[in-house]
């Protein structure tokens, strides 16, 4: 059995809006605490985001979603009649209305159905799409938390708006045709709340898949940026899907006090839930996430926050070449920090502080056969940026082995008395002593 999810996990903060400077700030040690936990950081990675406009019951959802993750059965995650919702704190709490990404504190490990474990994180993302100002900010939002994410649900207001299509072009189709790169083999599933024509396109994901056919059609008559908007949409993702789910009843959206409890909740919208949480979570449904076709671990997606970051710090909208020079950056870094890792260790068992001294040739010998495998298994990892990128991360690597040999040796070298006695100063001092 696992736990509850109110014990001490809780949403984090991690990334926030600098209101002032118009940018964003990546909470770096919040992230790190949660991903670089030795559980975690090694697993792949899933990442599971709810995006969207502040009010429309991304929490809510979140909320079942952790049900589900700390479910005591597999038949009764969704809980009690009487239970209230906890979790993303839908009401009051510690949730401000702040634009940013906030993510579960606990990352939840998952077996698939394979047997594999991989790592699960949740993501809530919000931002006002009301004005012309912050309308480059939720984009340009957005846009991070889909380049960091395996599976965005992006959640809508009762009808896929025109608009709703602007903003995720973000009026820039080649931002989006880098998606397209980095992304392929993600998921974007469109979640209409408040669907109200059951009678056109039944809820859940079969009547999702026959709307979304008709919105993202492209007619020979449409404005020319409309169809692109359309064109870029289907061919970003290999995985598009769009959920209509009911409205959960007039007690959720006008009581003030409610608490999410079941039996306030609509049958209807109830029984979407049971296809709809599953549908994202279950082992068989858990995308893992991949960039440039590669799986990566916790860690890696961790330093992949990192450089994409860096480009979302100016005025401007990310360029495209700078999208693609940051992921193939983090590419690079991952996987010399892995490579480096590997070398790490095994000194660490050669020559680590608790093993006894070796001679210099010895040790020399063993950086020569570790510091080969390290940097055989960088070049081994697929990587983007080409031969002549990726050239300067392995020499940076070479030279990264060579200090930590250095360092390594320095501390051989102490444990050695004799070692030790041999310059004067030492020589000097043992001999008074
Ligand atoms: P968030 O800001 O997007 O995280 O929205 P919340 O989850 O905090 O929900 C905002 C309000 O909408 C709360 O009063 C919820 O009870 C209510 N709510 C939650 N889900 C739905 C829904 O599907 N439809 C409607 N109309 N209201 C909802
Ligand atoms: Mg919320």
């Amino acid at each position: 059995l696992k736990g509850e999810p109110l014990g001490t996990a809780r949403p984090v903060q991690i990334v926030v809006a600098d209101e002032e400077e118009h940018s964003f700030l990546l909470q770096e040690a919040a992230l790190e605490r949660l991903l670089l936990r030795e559980e975690v950081q090694d697993l792949n990675v899933v990442v599971v985001s709810v995006a969207g406009a502040f009010r429309k019951g991304k929490s809510f959802l979140l909320d079942f979603m952790l049900r589900y993750m700390y479910r005591q059965s597999p038949d009764s995650w969704v809980g009690g009649e009487e239970q209230p919702l906890t979790g993303f704190t839908w009401r009051g709490g510690c949730e401000r209305e702040t634009t940013g990404i906030l993510a579960w504190s606990e990352v939840f490990v998952m077996e698939k159905p394979d047997g594999s474990k991989v790592a699960v994180l949740l993501m809530d993302t919000q931002g006002a799409f009301d004005s012309q100002s912050t309308i480059r900010e939720c984009a340009t939002l957005f846009a991070l938390s889909t380049m960091t994410s395996s599976v965005q649900v992006y959640n809508l207001s009762q009808n896929l708006q025109e608009d709703d299509l602007q903003h995720l072009q973000v009026r820039s189709a080649t931002l989006f045709i880098m998606l397209m790169v980095i992304l392929c083999c993600q998921t974007l599933m469109f979640l209409v709340r408040d669907w109200s024509y059951p009678y056109e396109h039944p809820y859940g994901l079969e009547g999702g898949r026959s709307f979304l056919e008709k919105r993202l059609q492209v007619k020979p008559n449409q404005h020319e940026e409309l169809q692109n908007v359309r064109k870029h949409i289907r061919s970003c993702f290999s995985n598009i899907c769009c959920f209509l789910l009911p409205h959960p009843g007039l007690r959720v959206a006008t009581n003030p006090h409610f608490d999410g409890r079941l039996k306030d909740i609509d049958d209807e919208f109830k029984k979407e839930l049971l296809n709809l949480v599953p549908a994202l979570l279950s082992p068989q449904n858990l995308v893992e996430k991949e960039i440039g076709g590669v799986k990566i671990t916790c860690r890696d997606l961790v330093l992949y926050f990192k450089a994409y970051m860096k480009i979302y710090q100016g005025e401007e909208l990310p360029h495209p070449k700078s999208m693609l020079q940051a992921t193939a950056e983090a590419n690079n870094l991952a996987a010399a920090a892995i490579a480096k890792d590997l070398y790490y260790k095994s000194m660490e068992q050669i020559c680590g502080g608790d093993r006894p001294y070796i001679s210099p040739s010895e040790l020399e010998r063993h950086h020569a056969e570790l510091r080969q495998s390290s940097v055989w298994h960088f070049r081994s990892v697929k990587k983007m940026g080409g031969e002549e990128f990726c050239r300067r991360y392995q020499e940076q690597l070479e030279v990264e082995l060579n200090e930590a040999y250095a360092n390594f040796s320095k501390h051989n070298d102490g444990k050695n008395i004799f070692s030790a006695a041999r310059t004067p100063a030492t020589l000097f001092a043992v001999m008074f002593i």
